[in-house]
């Protein structure tokens, strides 16, 4: 008998899977017999991954996509769908952080516009097509279907100066609790990934200031900050079938950050 938590024959997309959090996600699968297609942009990091990730139970194949182009996203779930014949799957990780942390009062819309146009655009581009083709599958019996949001705890949080990254965050928290309740009928869970402050390129100059570090570390009660790999249990989790009545919900990965 096969082990619940044993992905094999399924098939997911992760966006942004070829490095820091969606890299966790891709190698969790993995490591659990799912096929993963990693849909990002950079060919050399999407070849990395594919090398690095060789050799486990799961296939990983990286095709070249940019979230915020619908064309790219069509071309990336043609080729995703010849090559592992579905999709089961879909981890919309793909984010761009706040960068600089200038005032509100300085914001220009041309910010919010690559804000918005990434961390929202780019997941309704990934969720229409993934849900179009789950909603076909299950119209065929194959009736298994998942969307997990990277969104952030800072969808909790006011955060100052920072506030582009926060509402977009807010958004996919909101769509997945949507996507859960219209899509429940074909057998599709949708829920969001809330993470802490993670160590992955995005943060890597926020995790050098020793200031912010000595700030932050005290009031996240593991005393750590989160890594890539944190994000497998609960990727292998929420593709599995044990997870067939866990929907629209906000699950927070942060070492007990936002209850401390
Ligand atoms: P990274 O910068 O390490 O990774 C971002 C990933 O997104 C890369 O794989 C990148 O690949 C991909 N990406 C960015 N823009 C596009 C695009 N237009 N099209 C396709 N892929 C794109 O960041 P993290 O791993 O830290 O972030 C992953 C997610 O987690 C984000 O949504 C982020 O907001 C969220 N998050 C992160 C936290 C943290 O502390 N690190 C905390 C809370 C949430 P490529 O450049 O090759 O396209």
């Amino acid at each position: 008998m096969q082990h619940p938590m044993d992905l094999s024959g399924k098939v997911a997309v992760v966006t942004g899977g070829n490095g820091g959090i969606g890299l966790g996600i891709t190698k969790g699968l993995a490591s659990a017999g799912c096929h993963v297609a990693i849909w990002a942009r950079n060919a050399a990091k999407n070849e990395a991954a594919v090398q690095a990730l060789q050799g486990l139970p799961g296939n990983v194949q990286a095709f070249a996509c940019d979230v915020t182009d619908r064309a790219s996203v069509d071309a990336a779930a043609a080729a995703t769908l010849q090559r592992f014949g579905f999709i089961d799957g879909m981890f919309a990780n793909a984010g761009i952080g706040g960068g600089g942390r200038e005032s509100f009062l300085v914001r220009k819309p041309e910010d919010w516009g690559q804000m918005i146009d990434v961390n929202l655009y780019g997941a309704f581009h990934a969720c229409q097509v993934a849900l179009a083709q789950m909603k076909t599958q299950s119209e065929q019996g194959r009736k298994h279907g998942r969307i997990v949001l990277t969104s952030s705890i800072a969808s909790h949080f006011g955060t100052a100066a920072n506030e582009h990254y926060a509402m977009t965050k807010a958004g996919l928290t909101s769509l997945a609790r949507s996507i859960a309740v219209e899509f429940a009928r074909y057998g599709v869970t949708a829920n969001a990934l809330l993470p802490g402050y993670t160590a992955t390129e995005m943060t890597t100059g926020l995790f050098d200031n020793e200031k912010f570090v000595k700030a932050v570390m005290p009031r996240i009660p593991q005393r750590r900050f989160g890594s890539s790999d944190d994000f497998a249990g609960v990727a292998i989790y929420l593709m599995s079938d044990l997870s067939s009545y866990h929907t629209g919900d906000a699950m927070t990965i942060d070492g007990g950050y936002s209850i401390y």
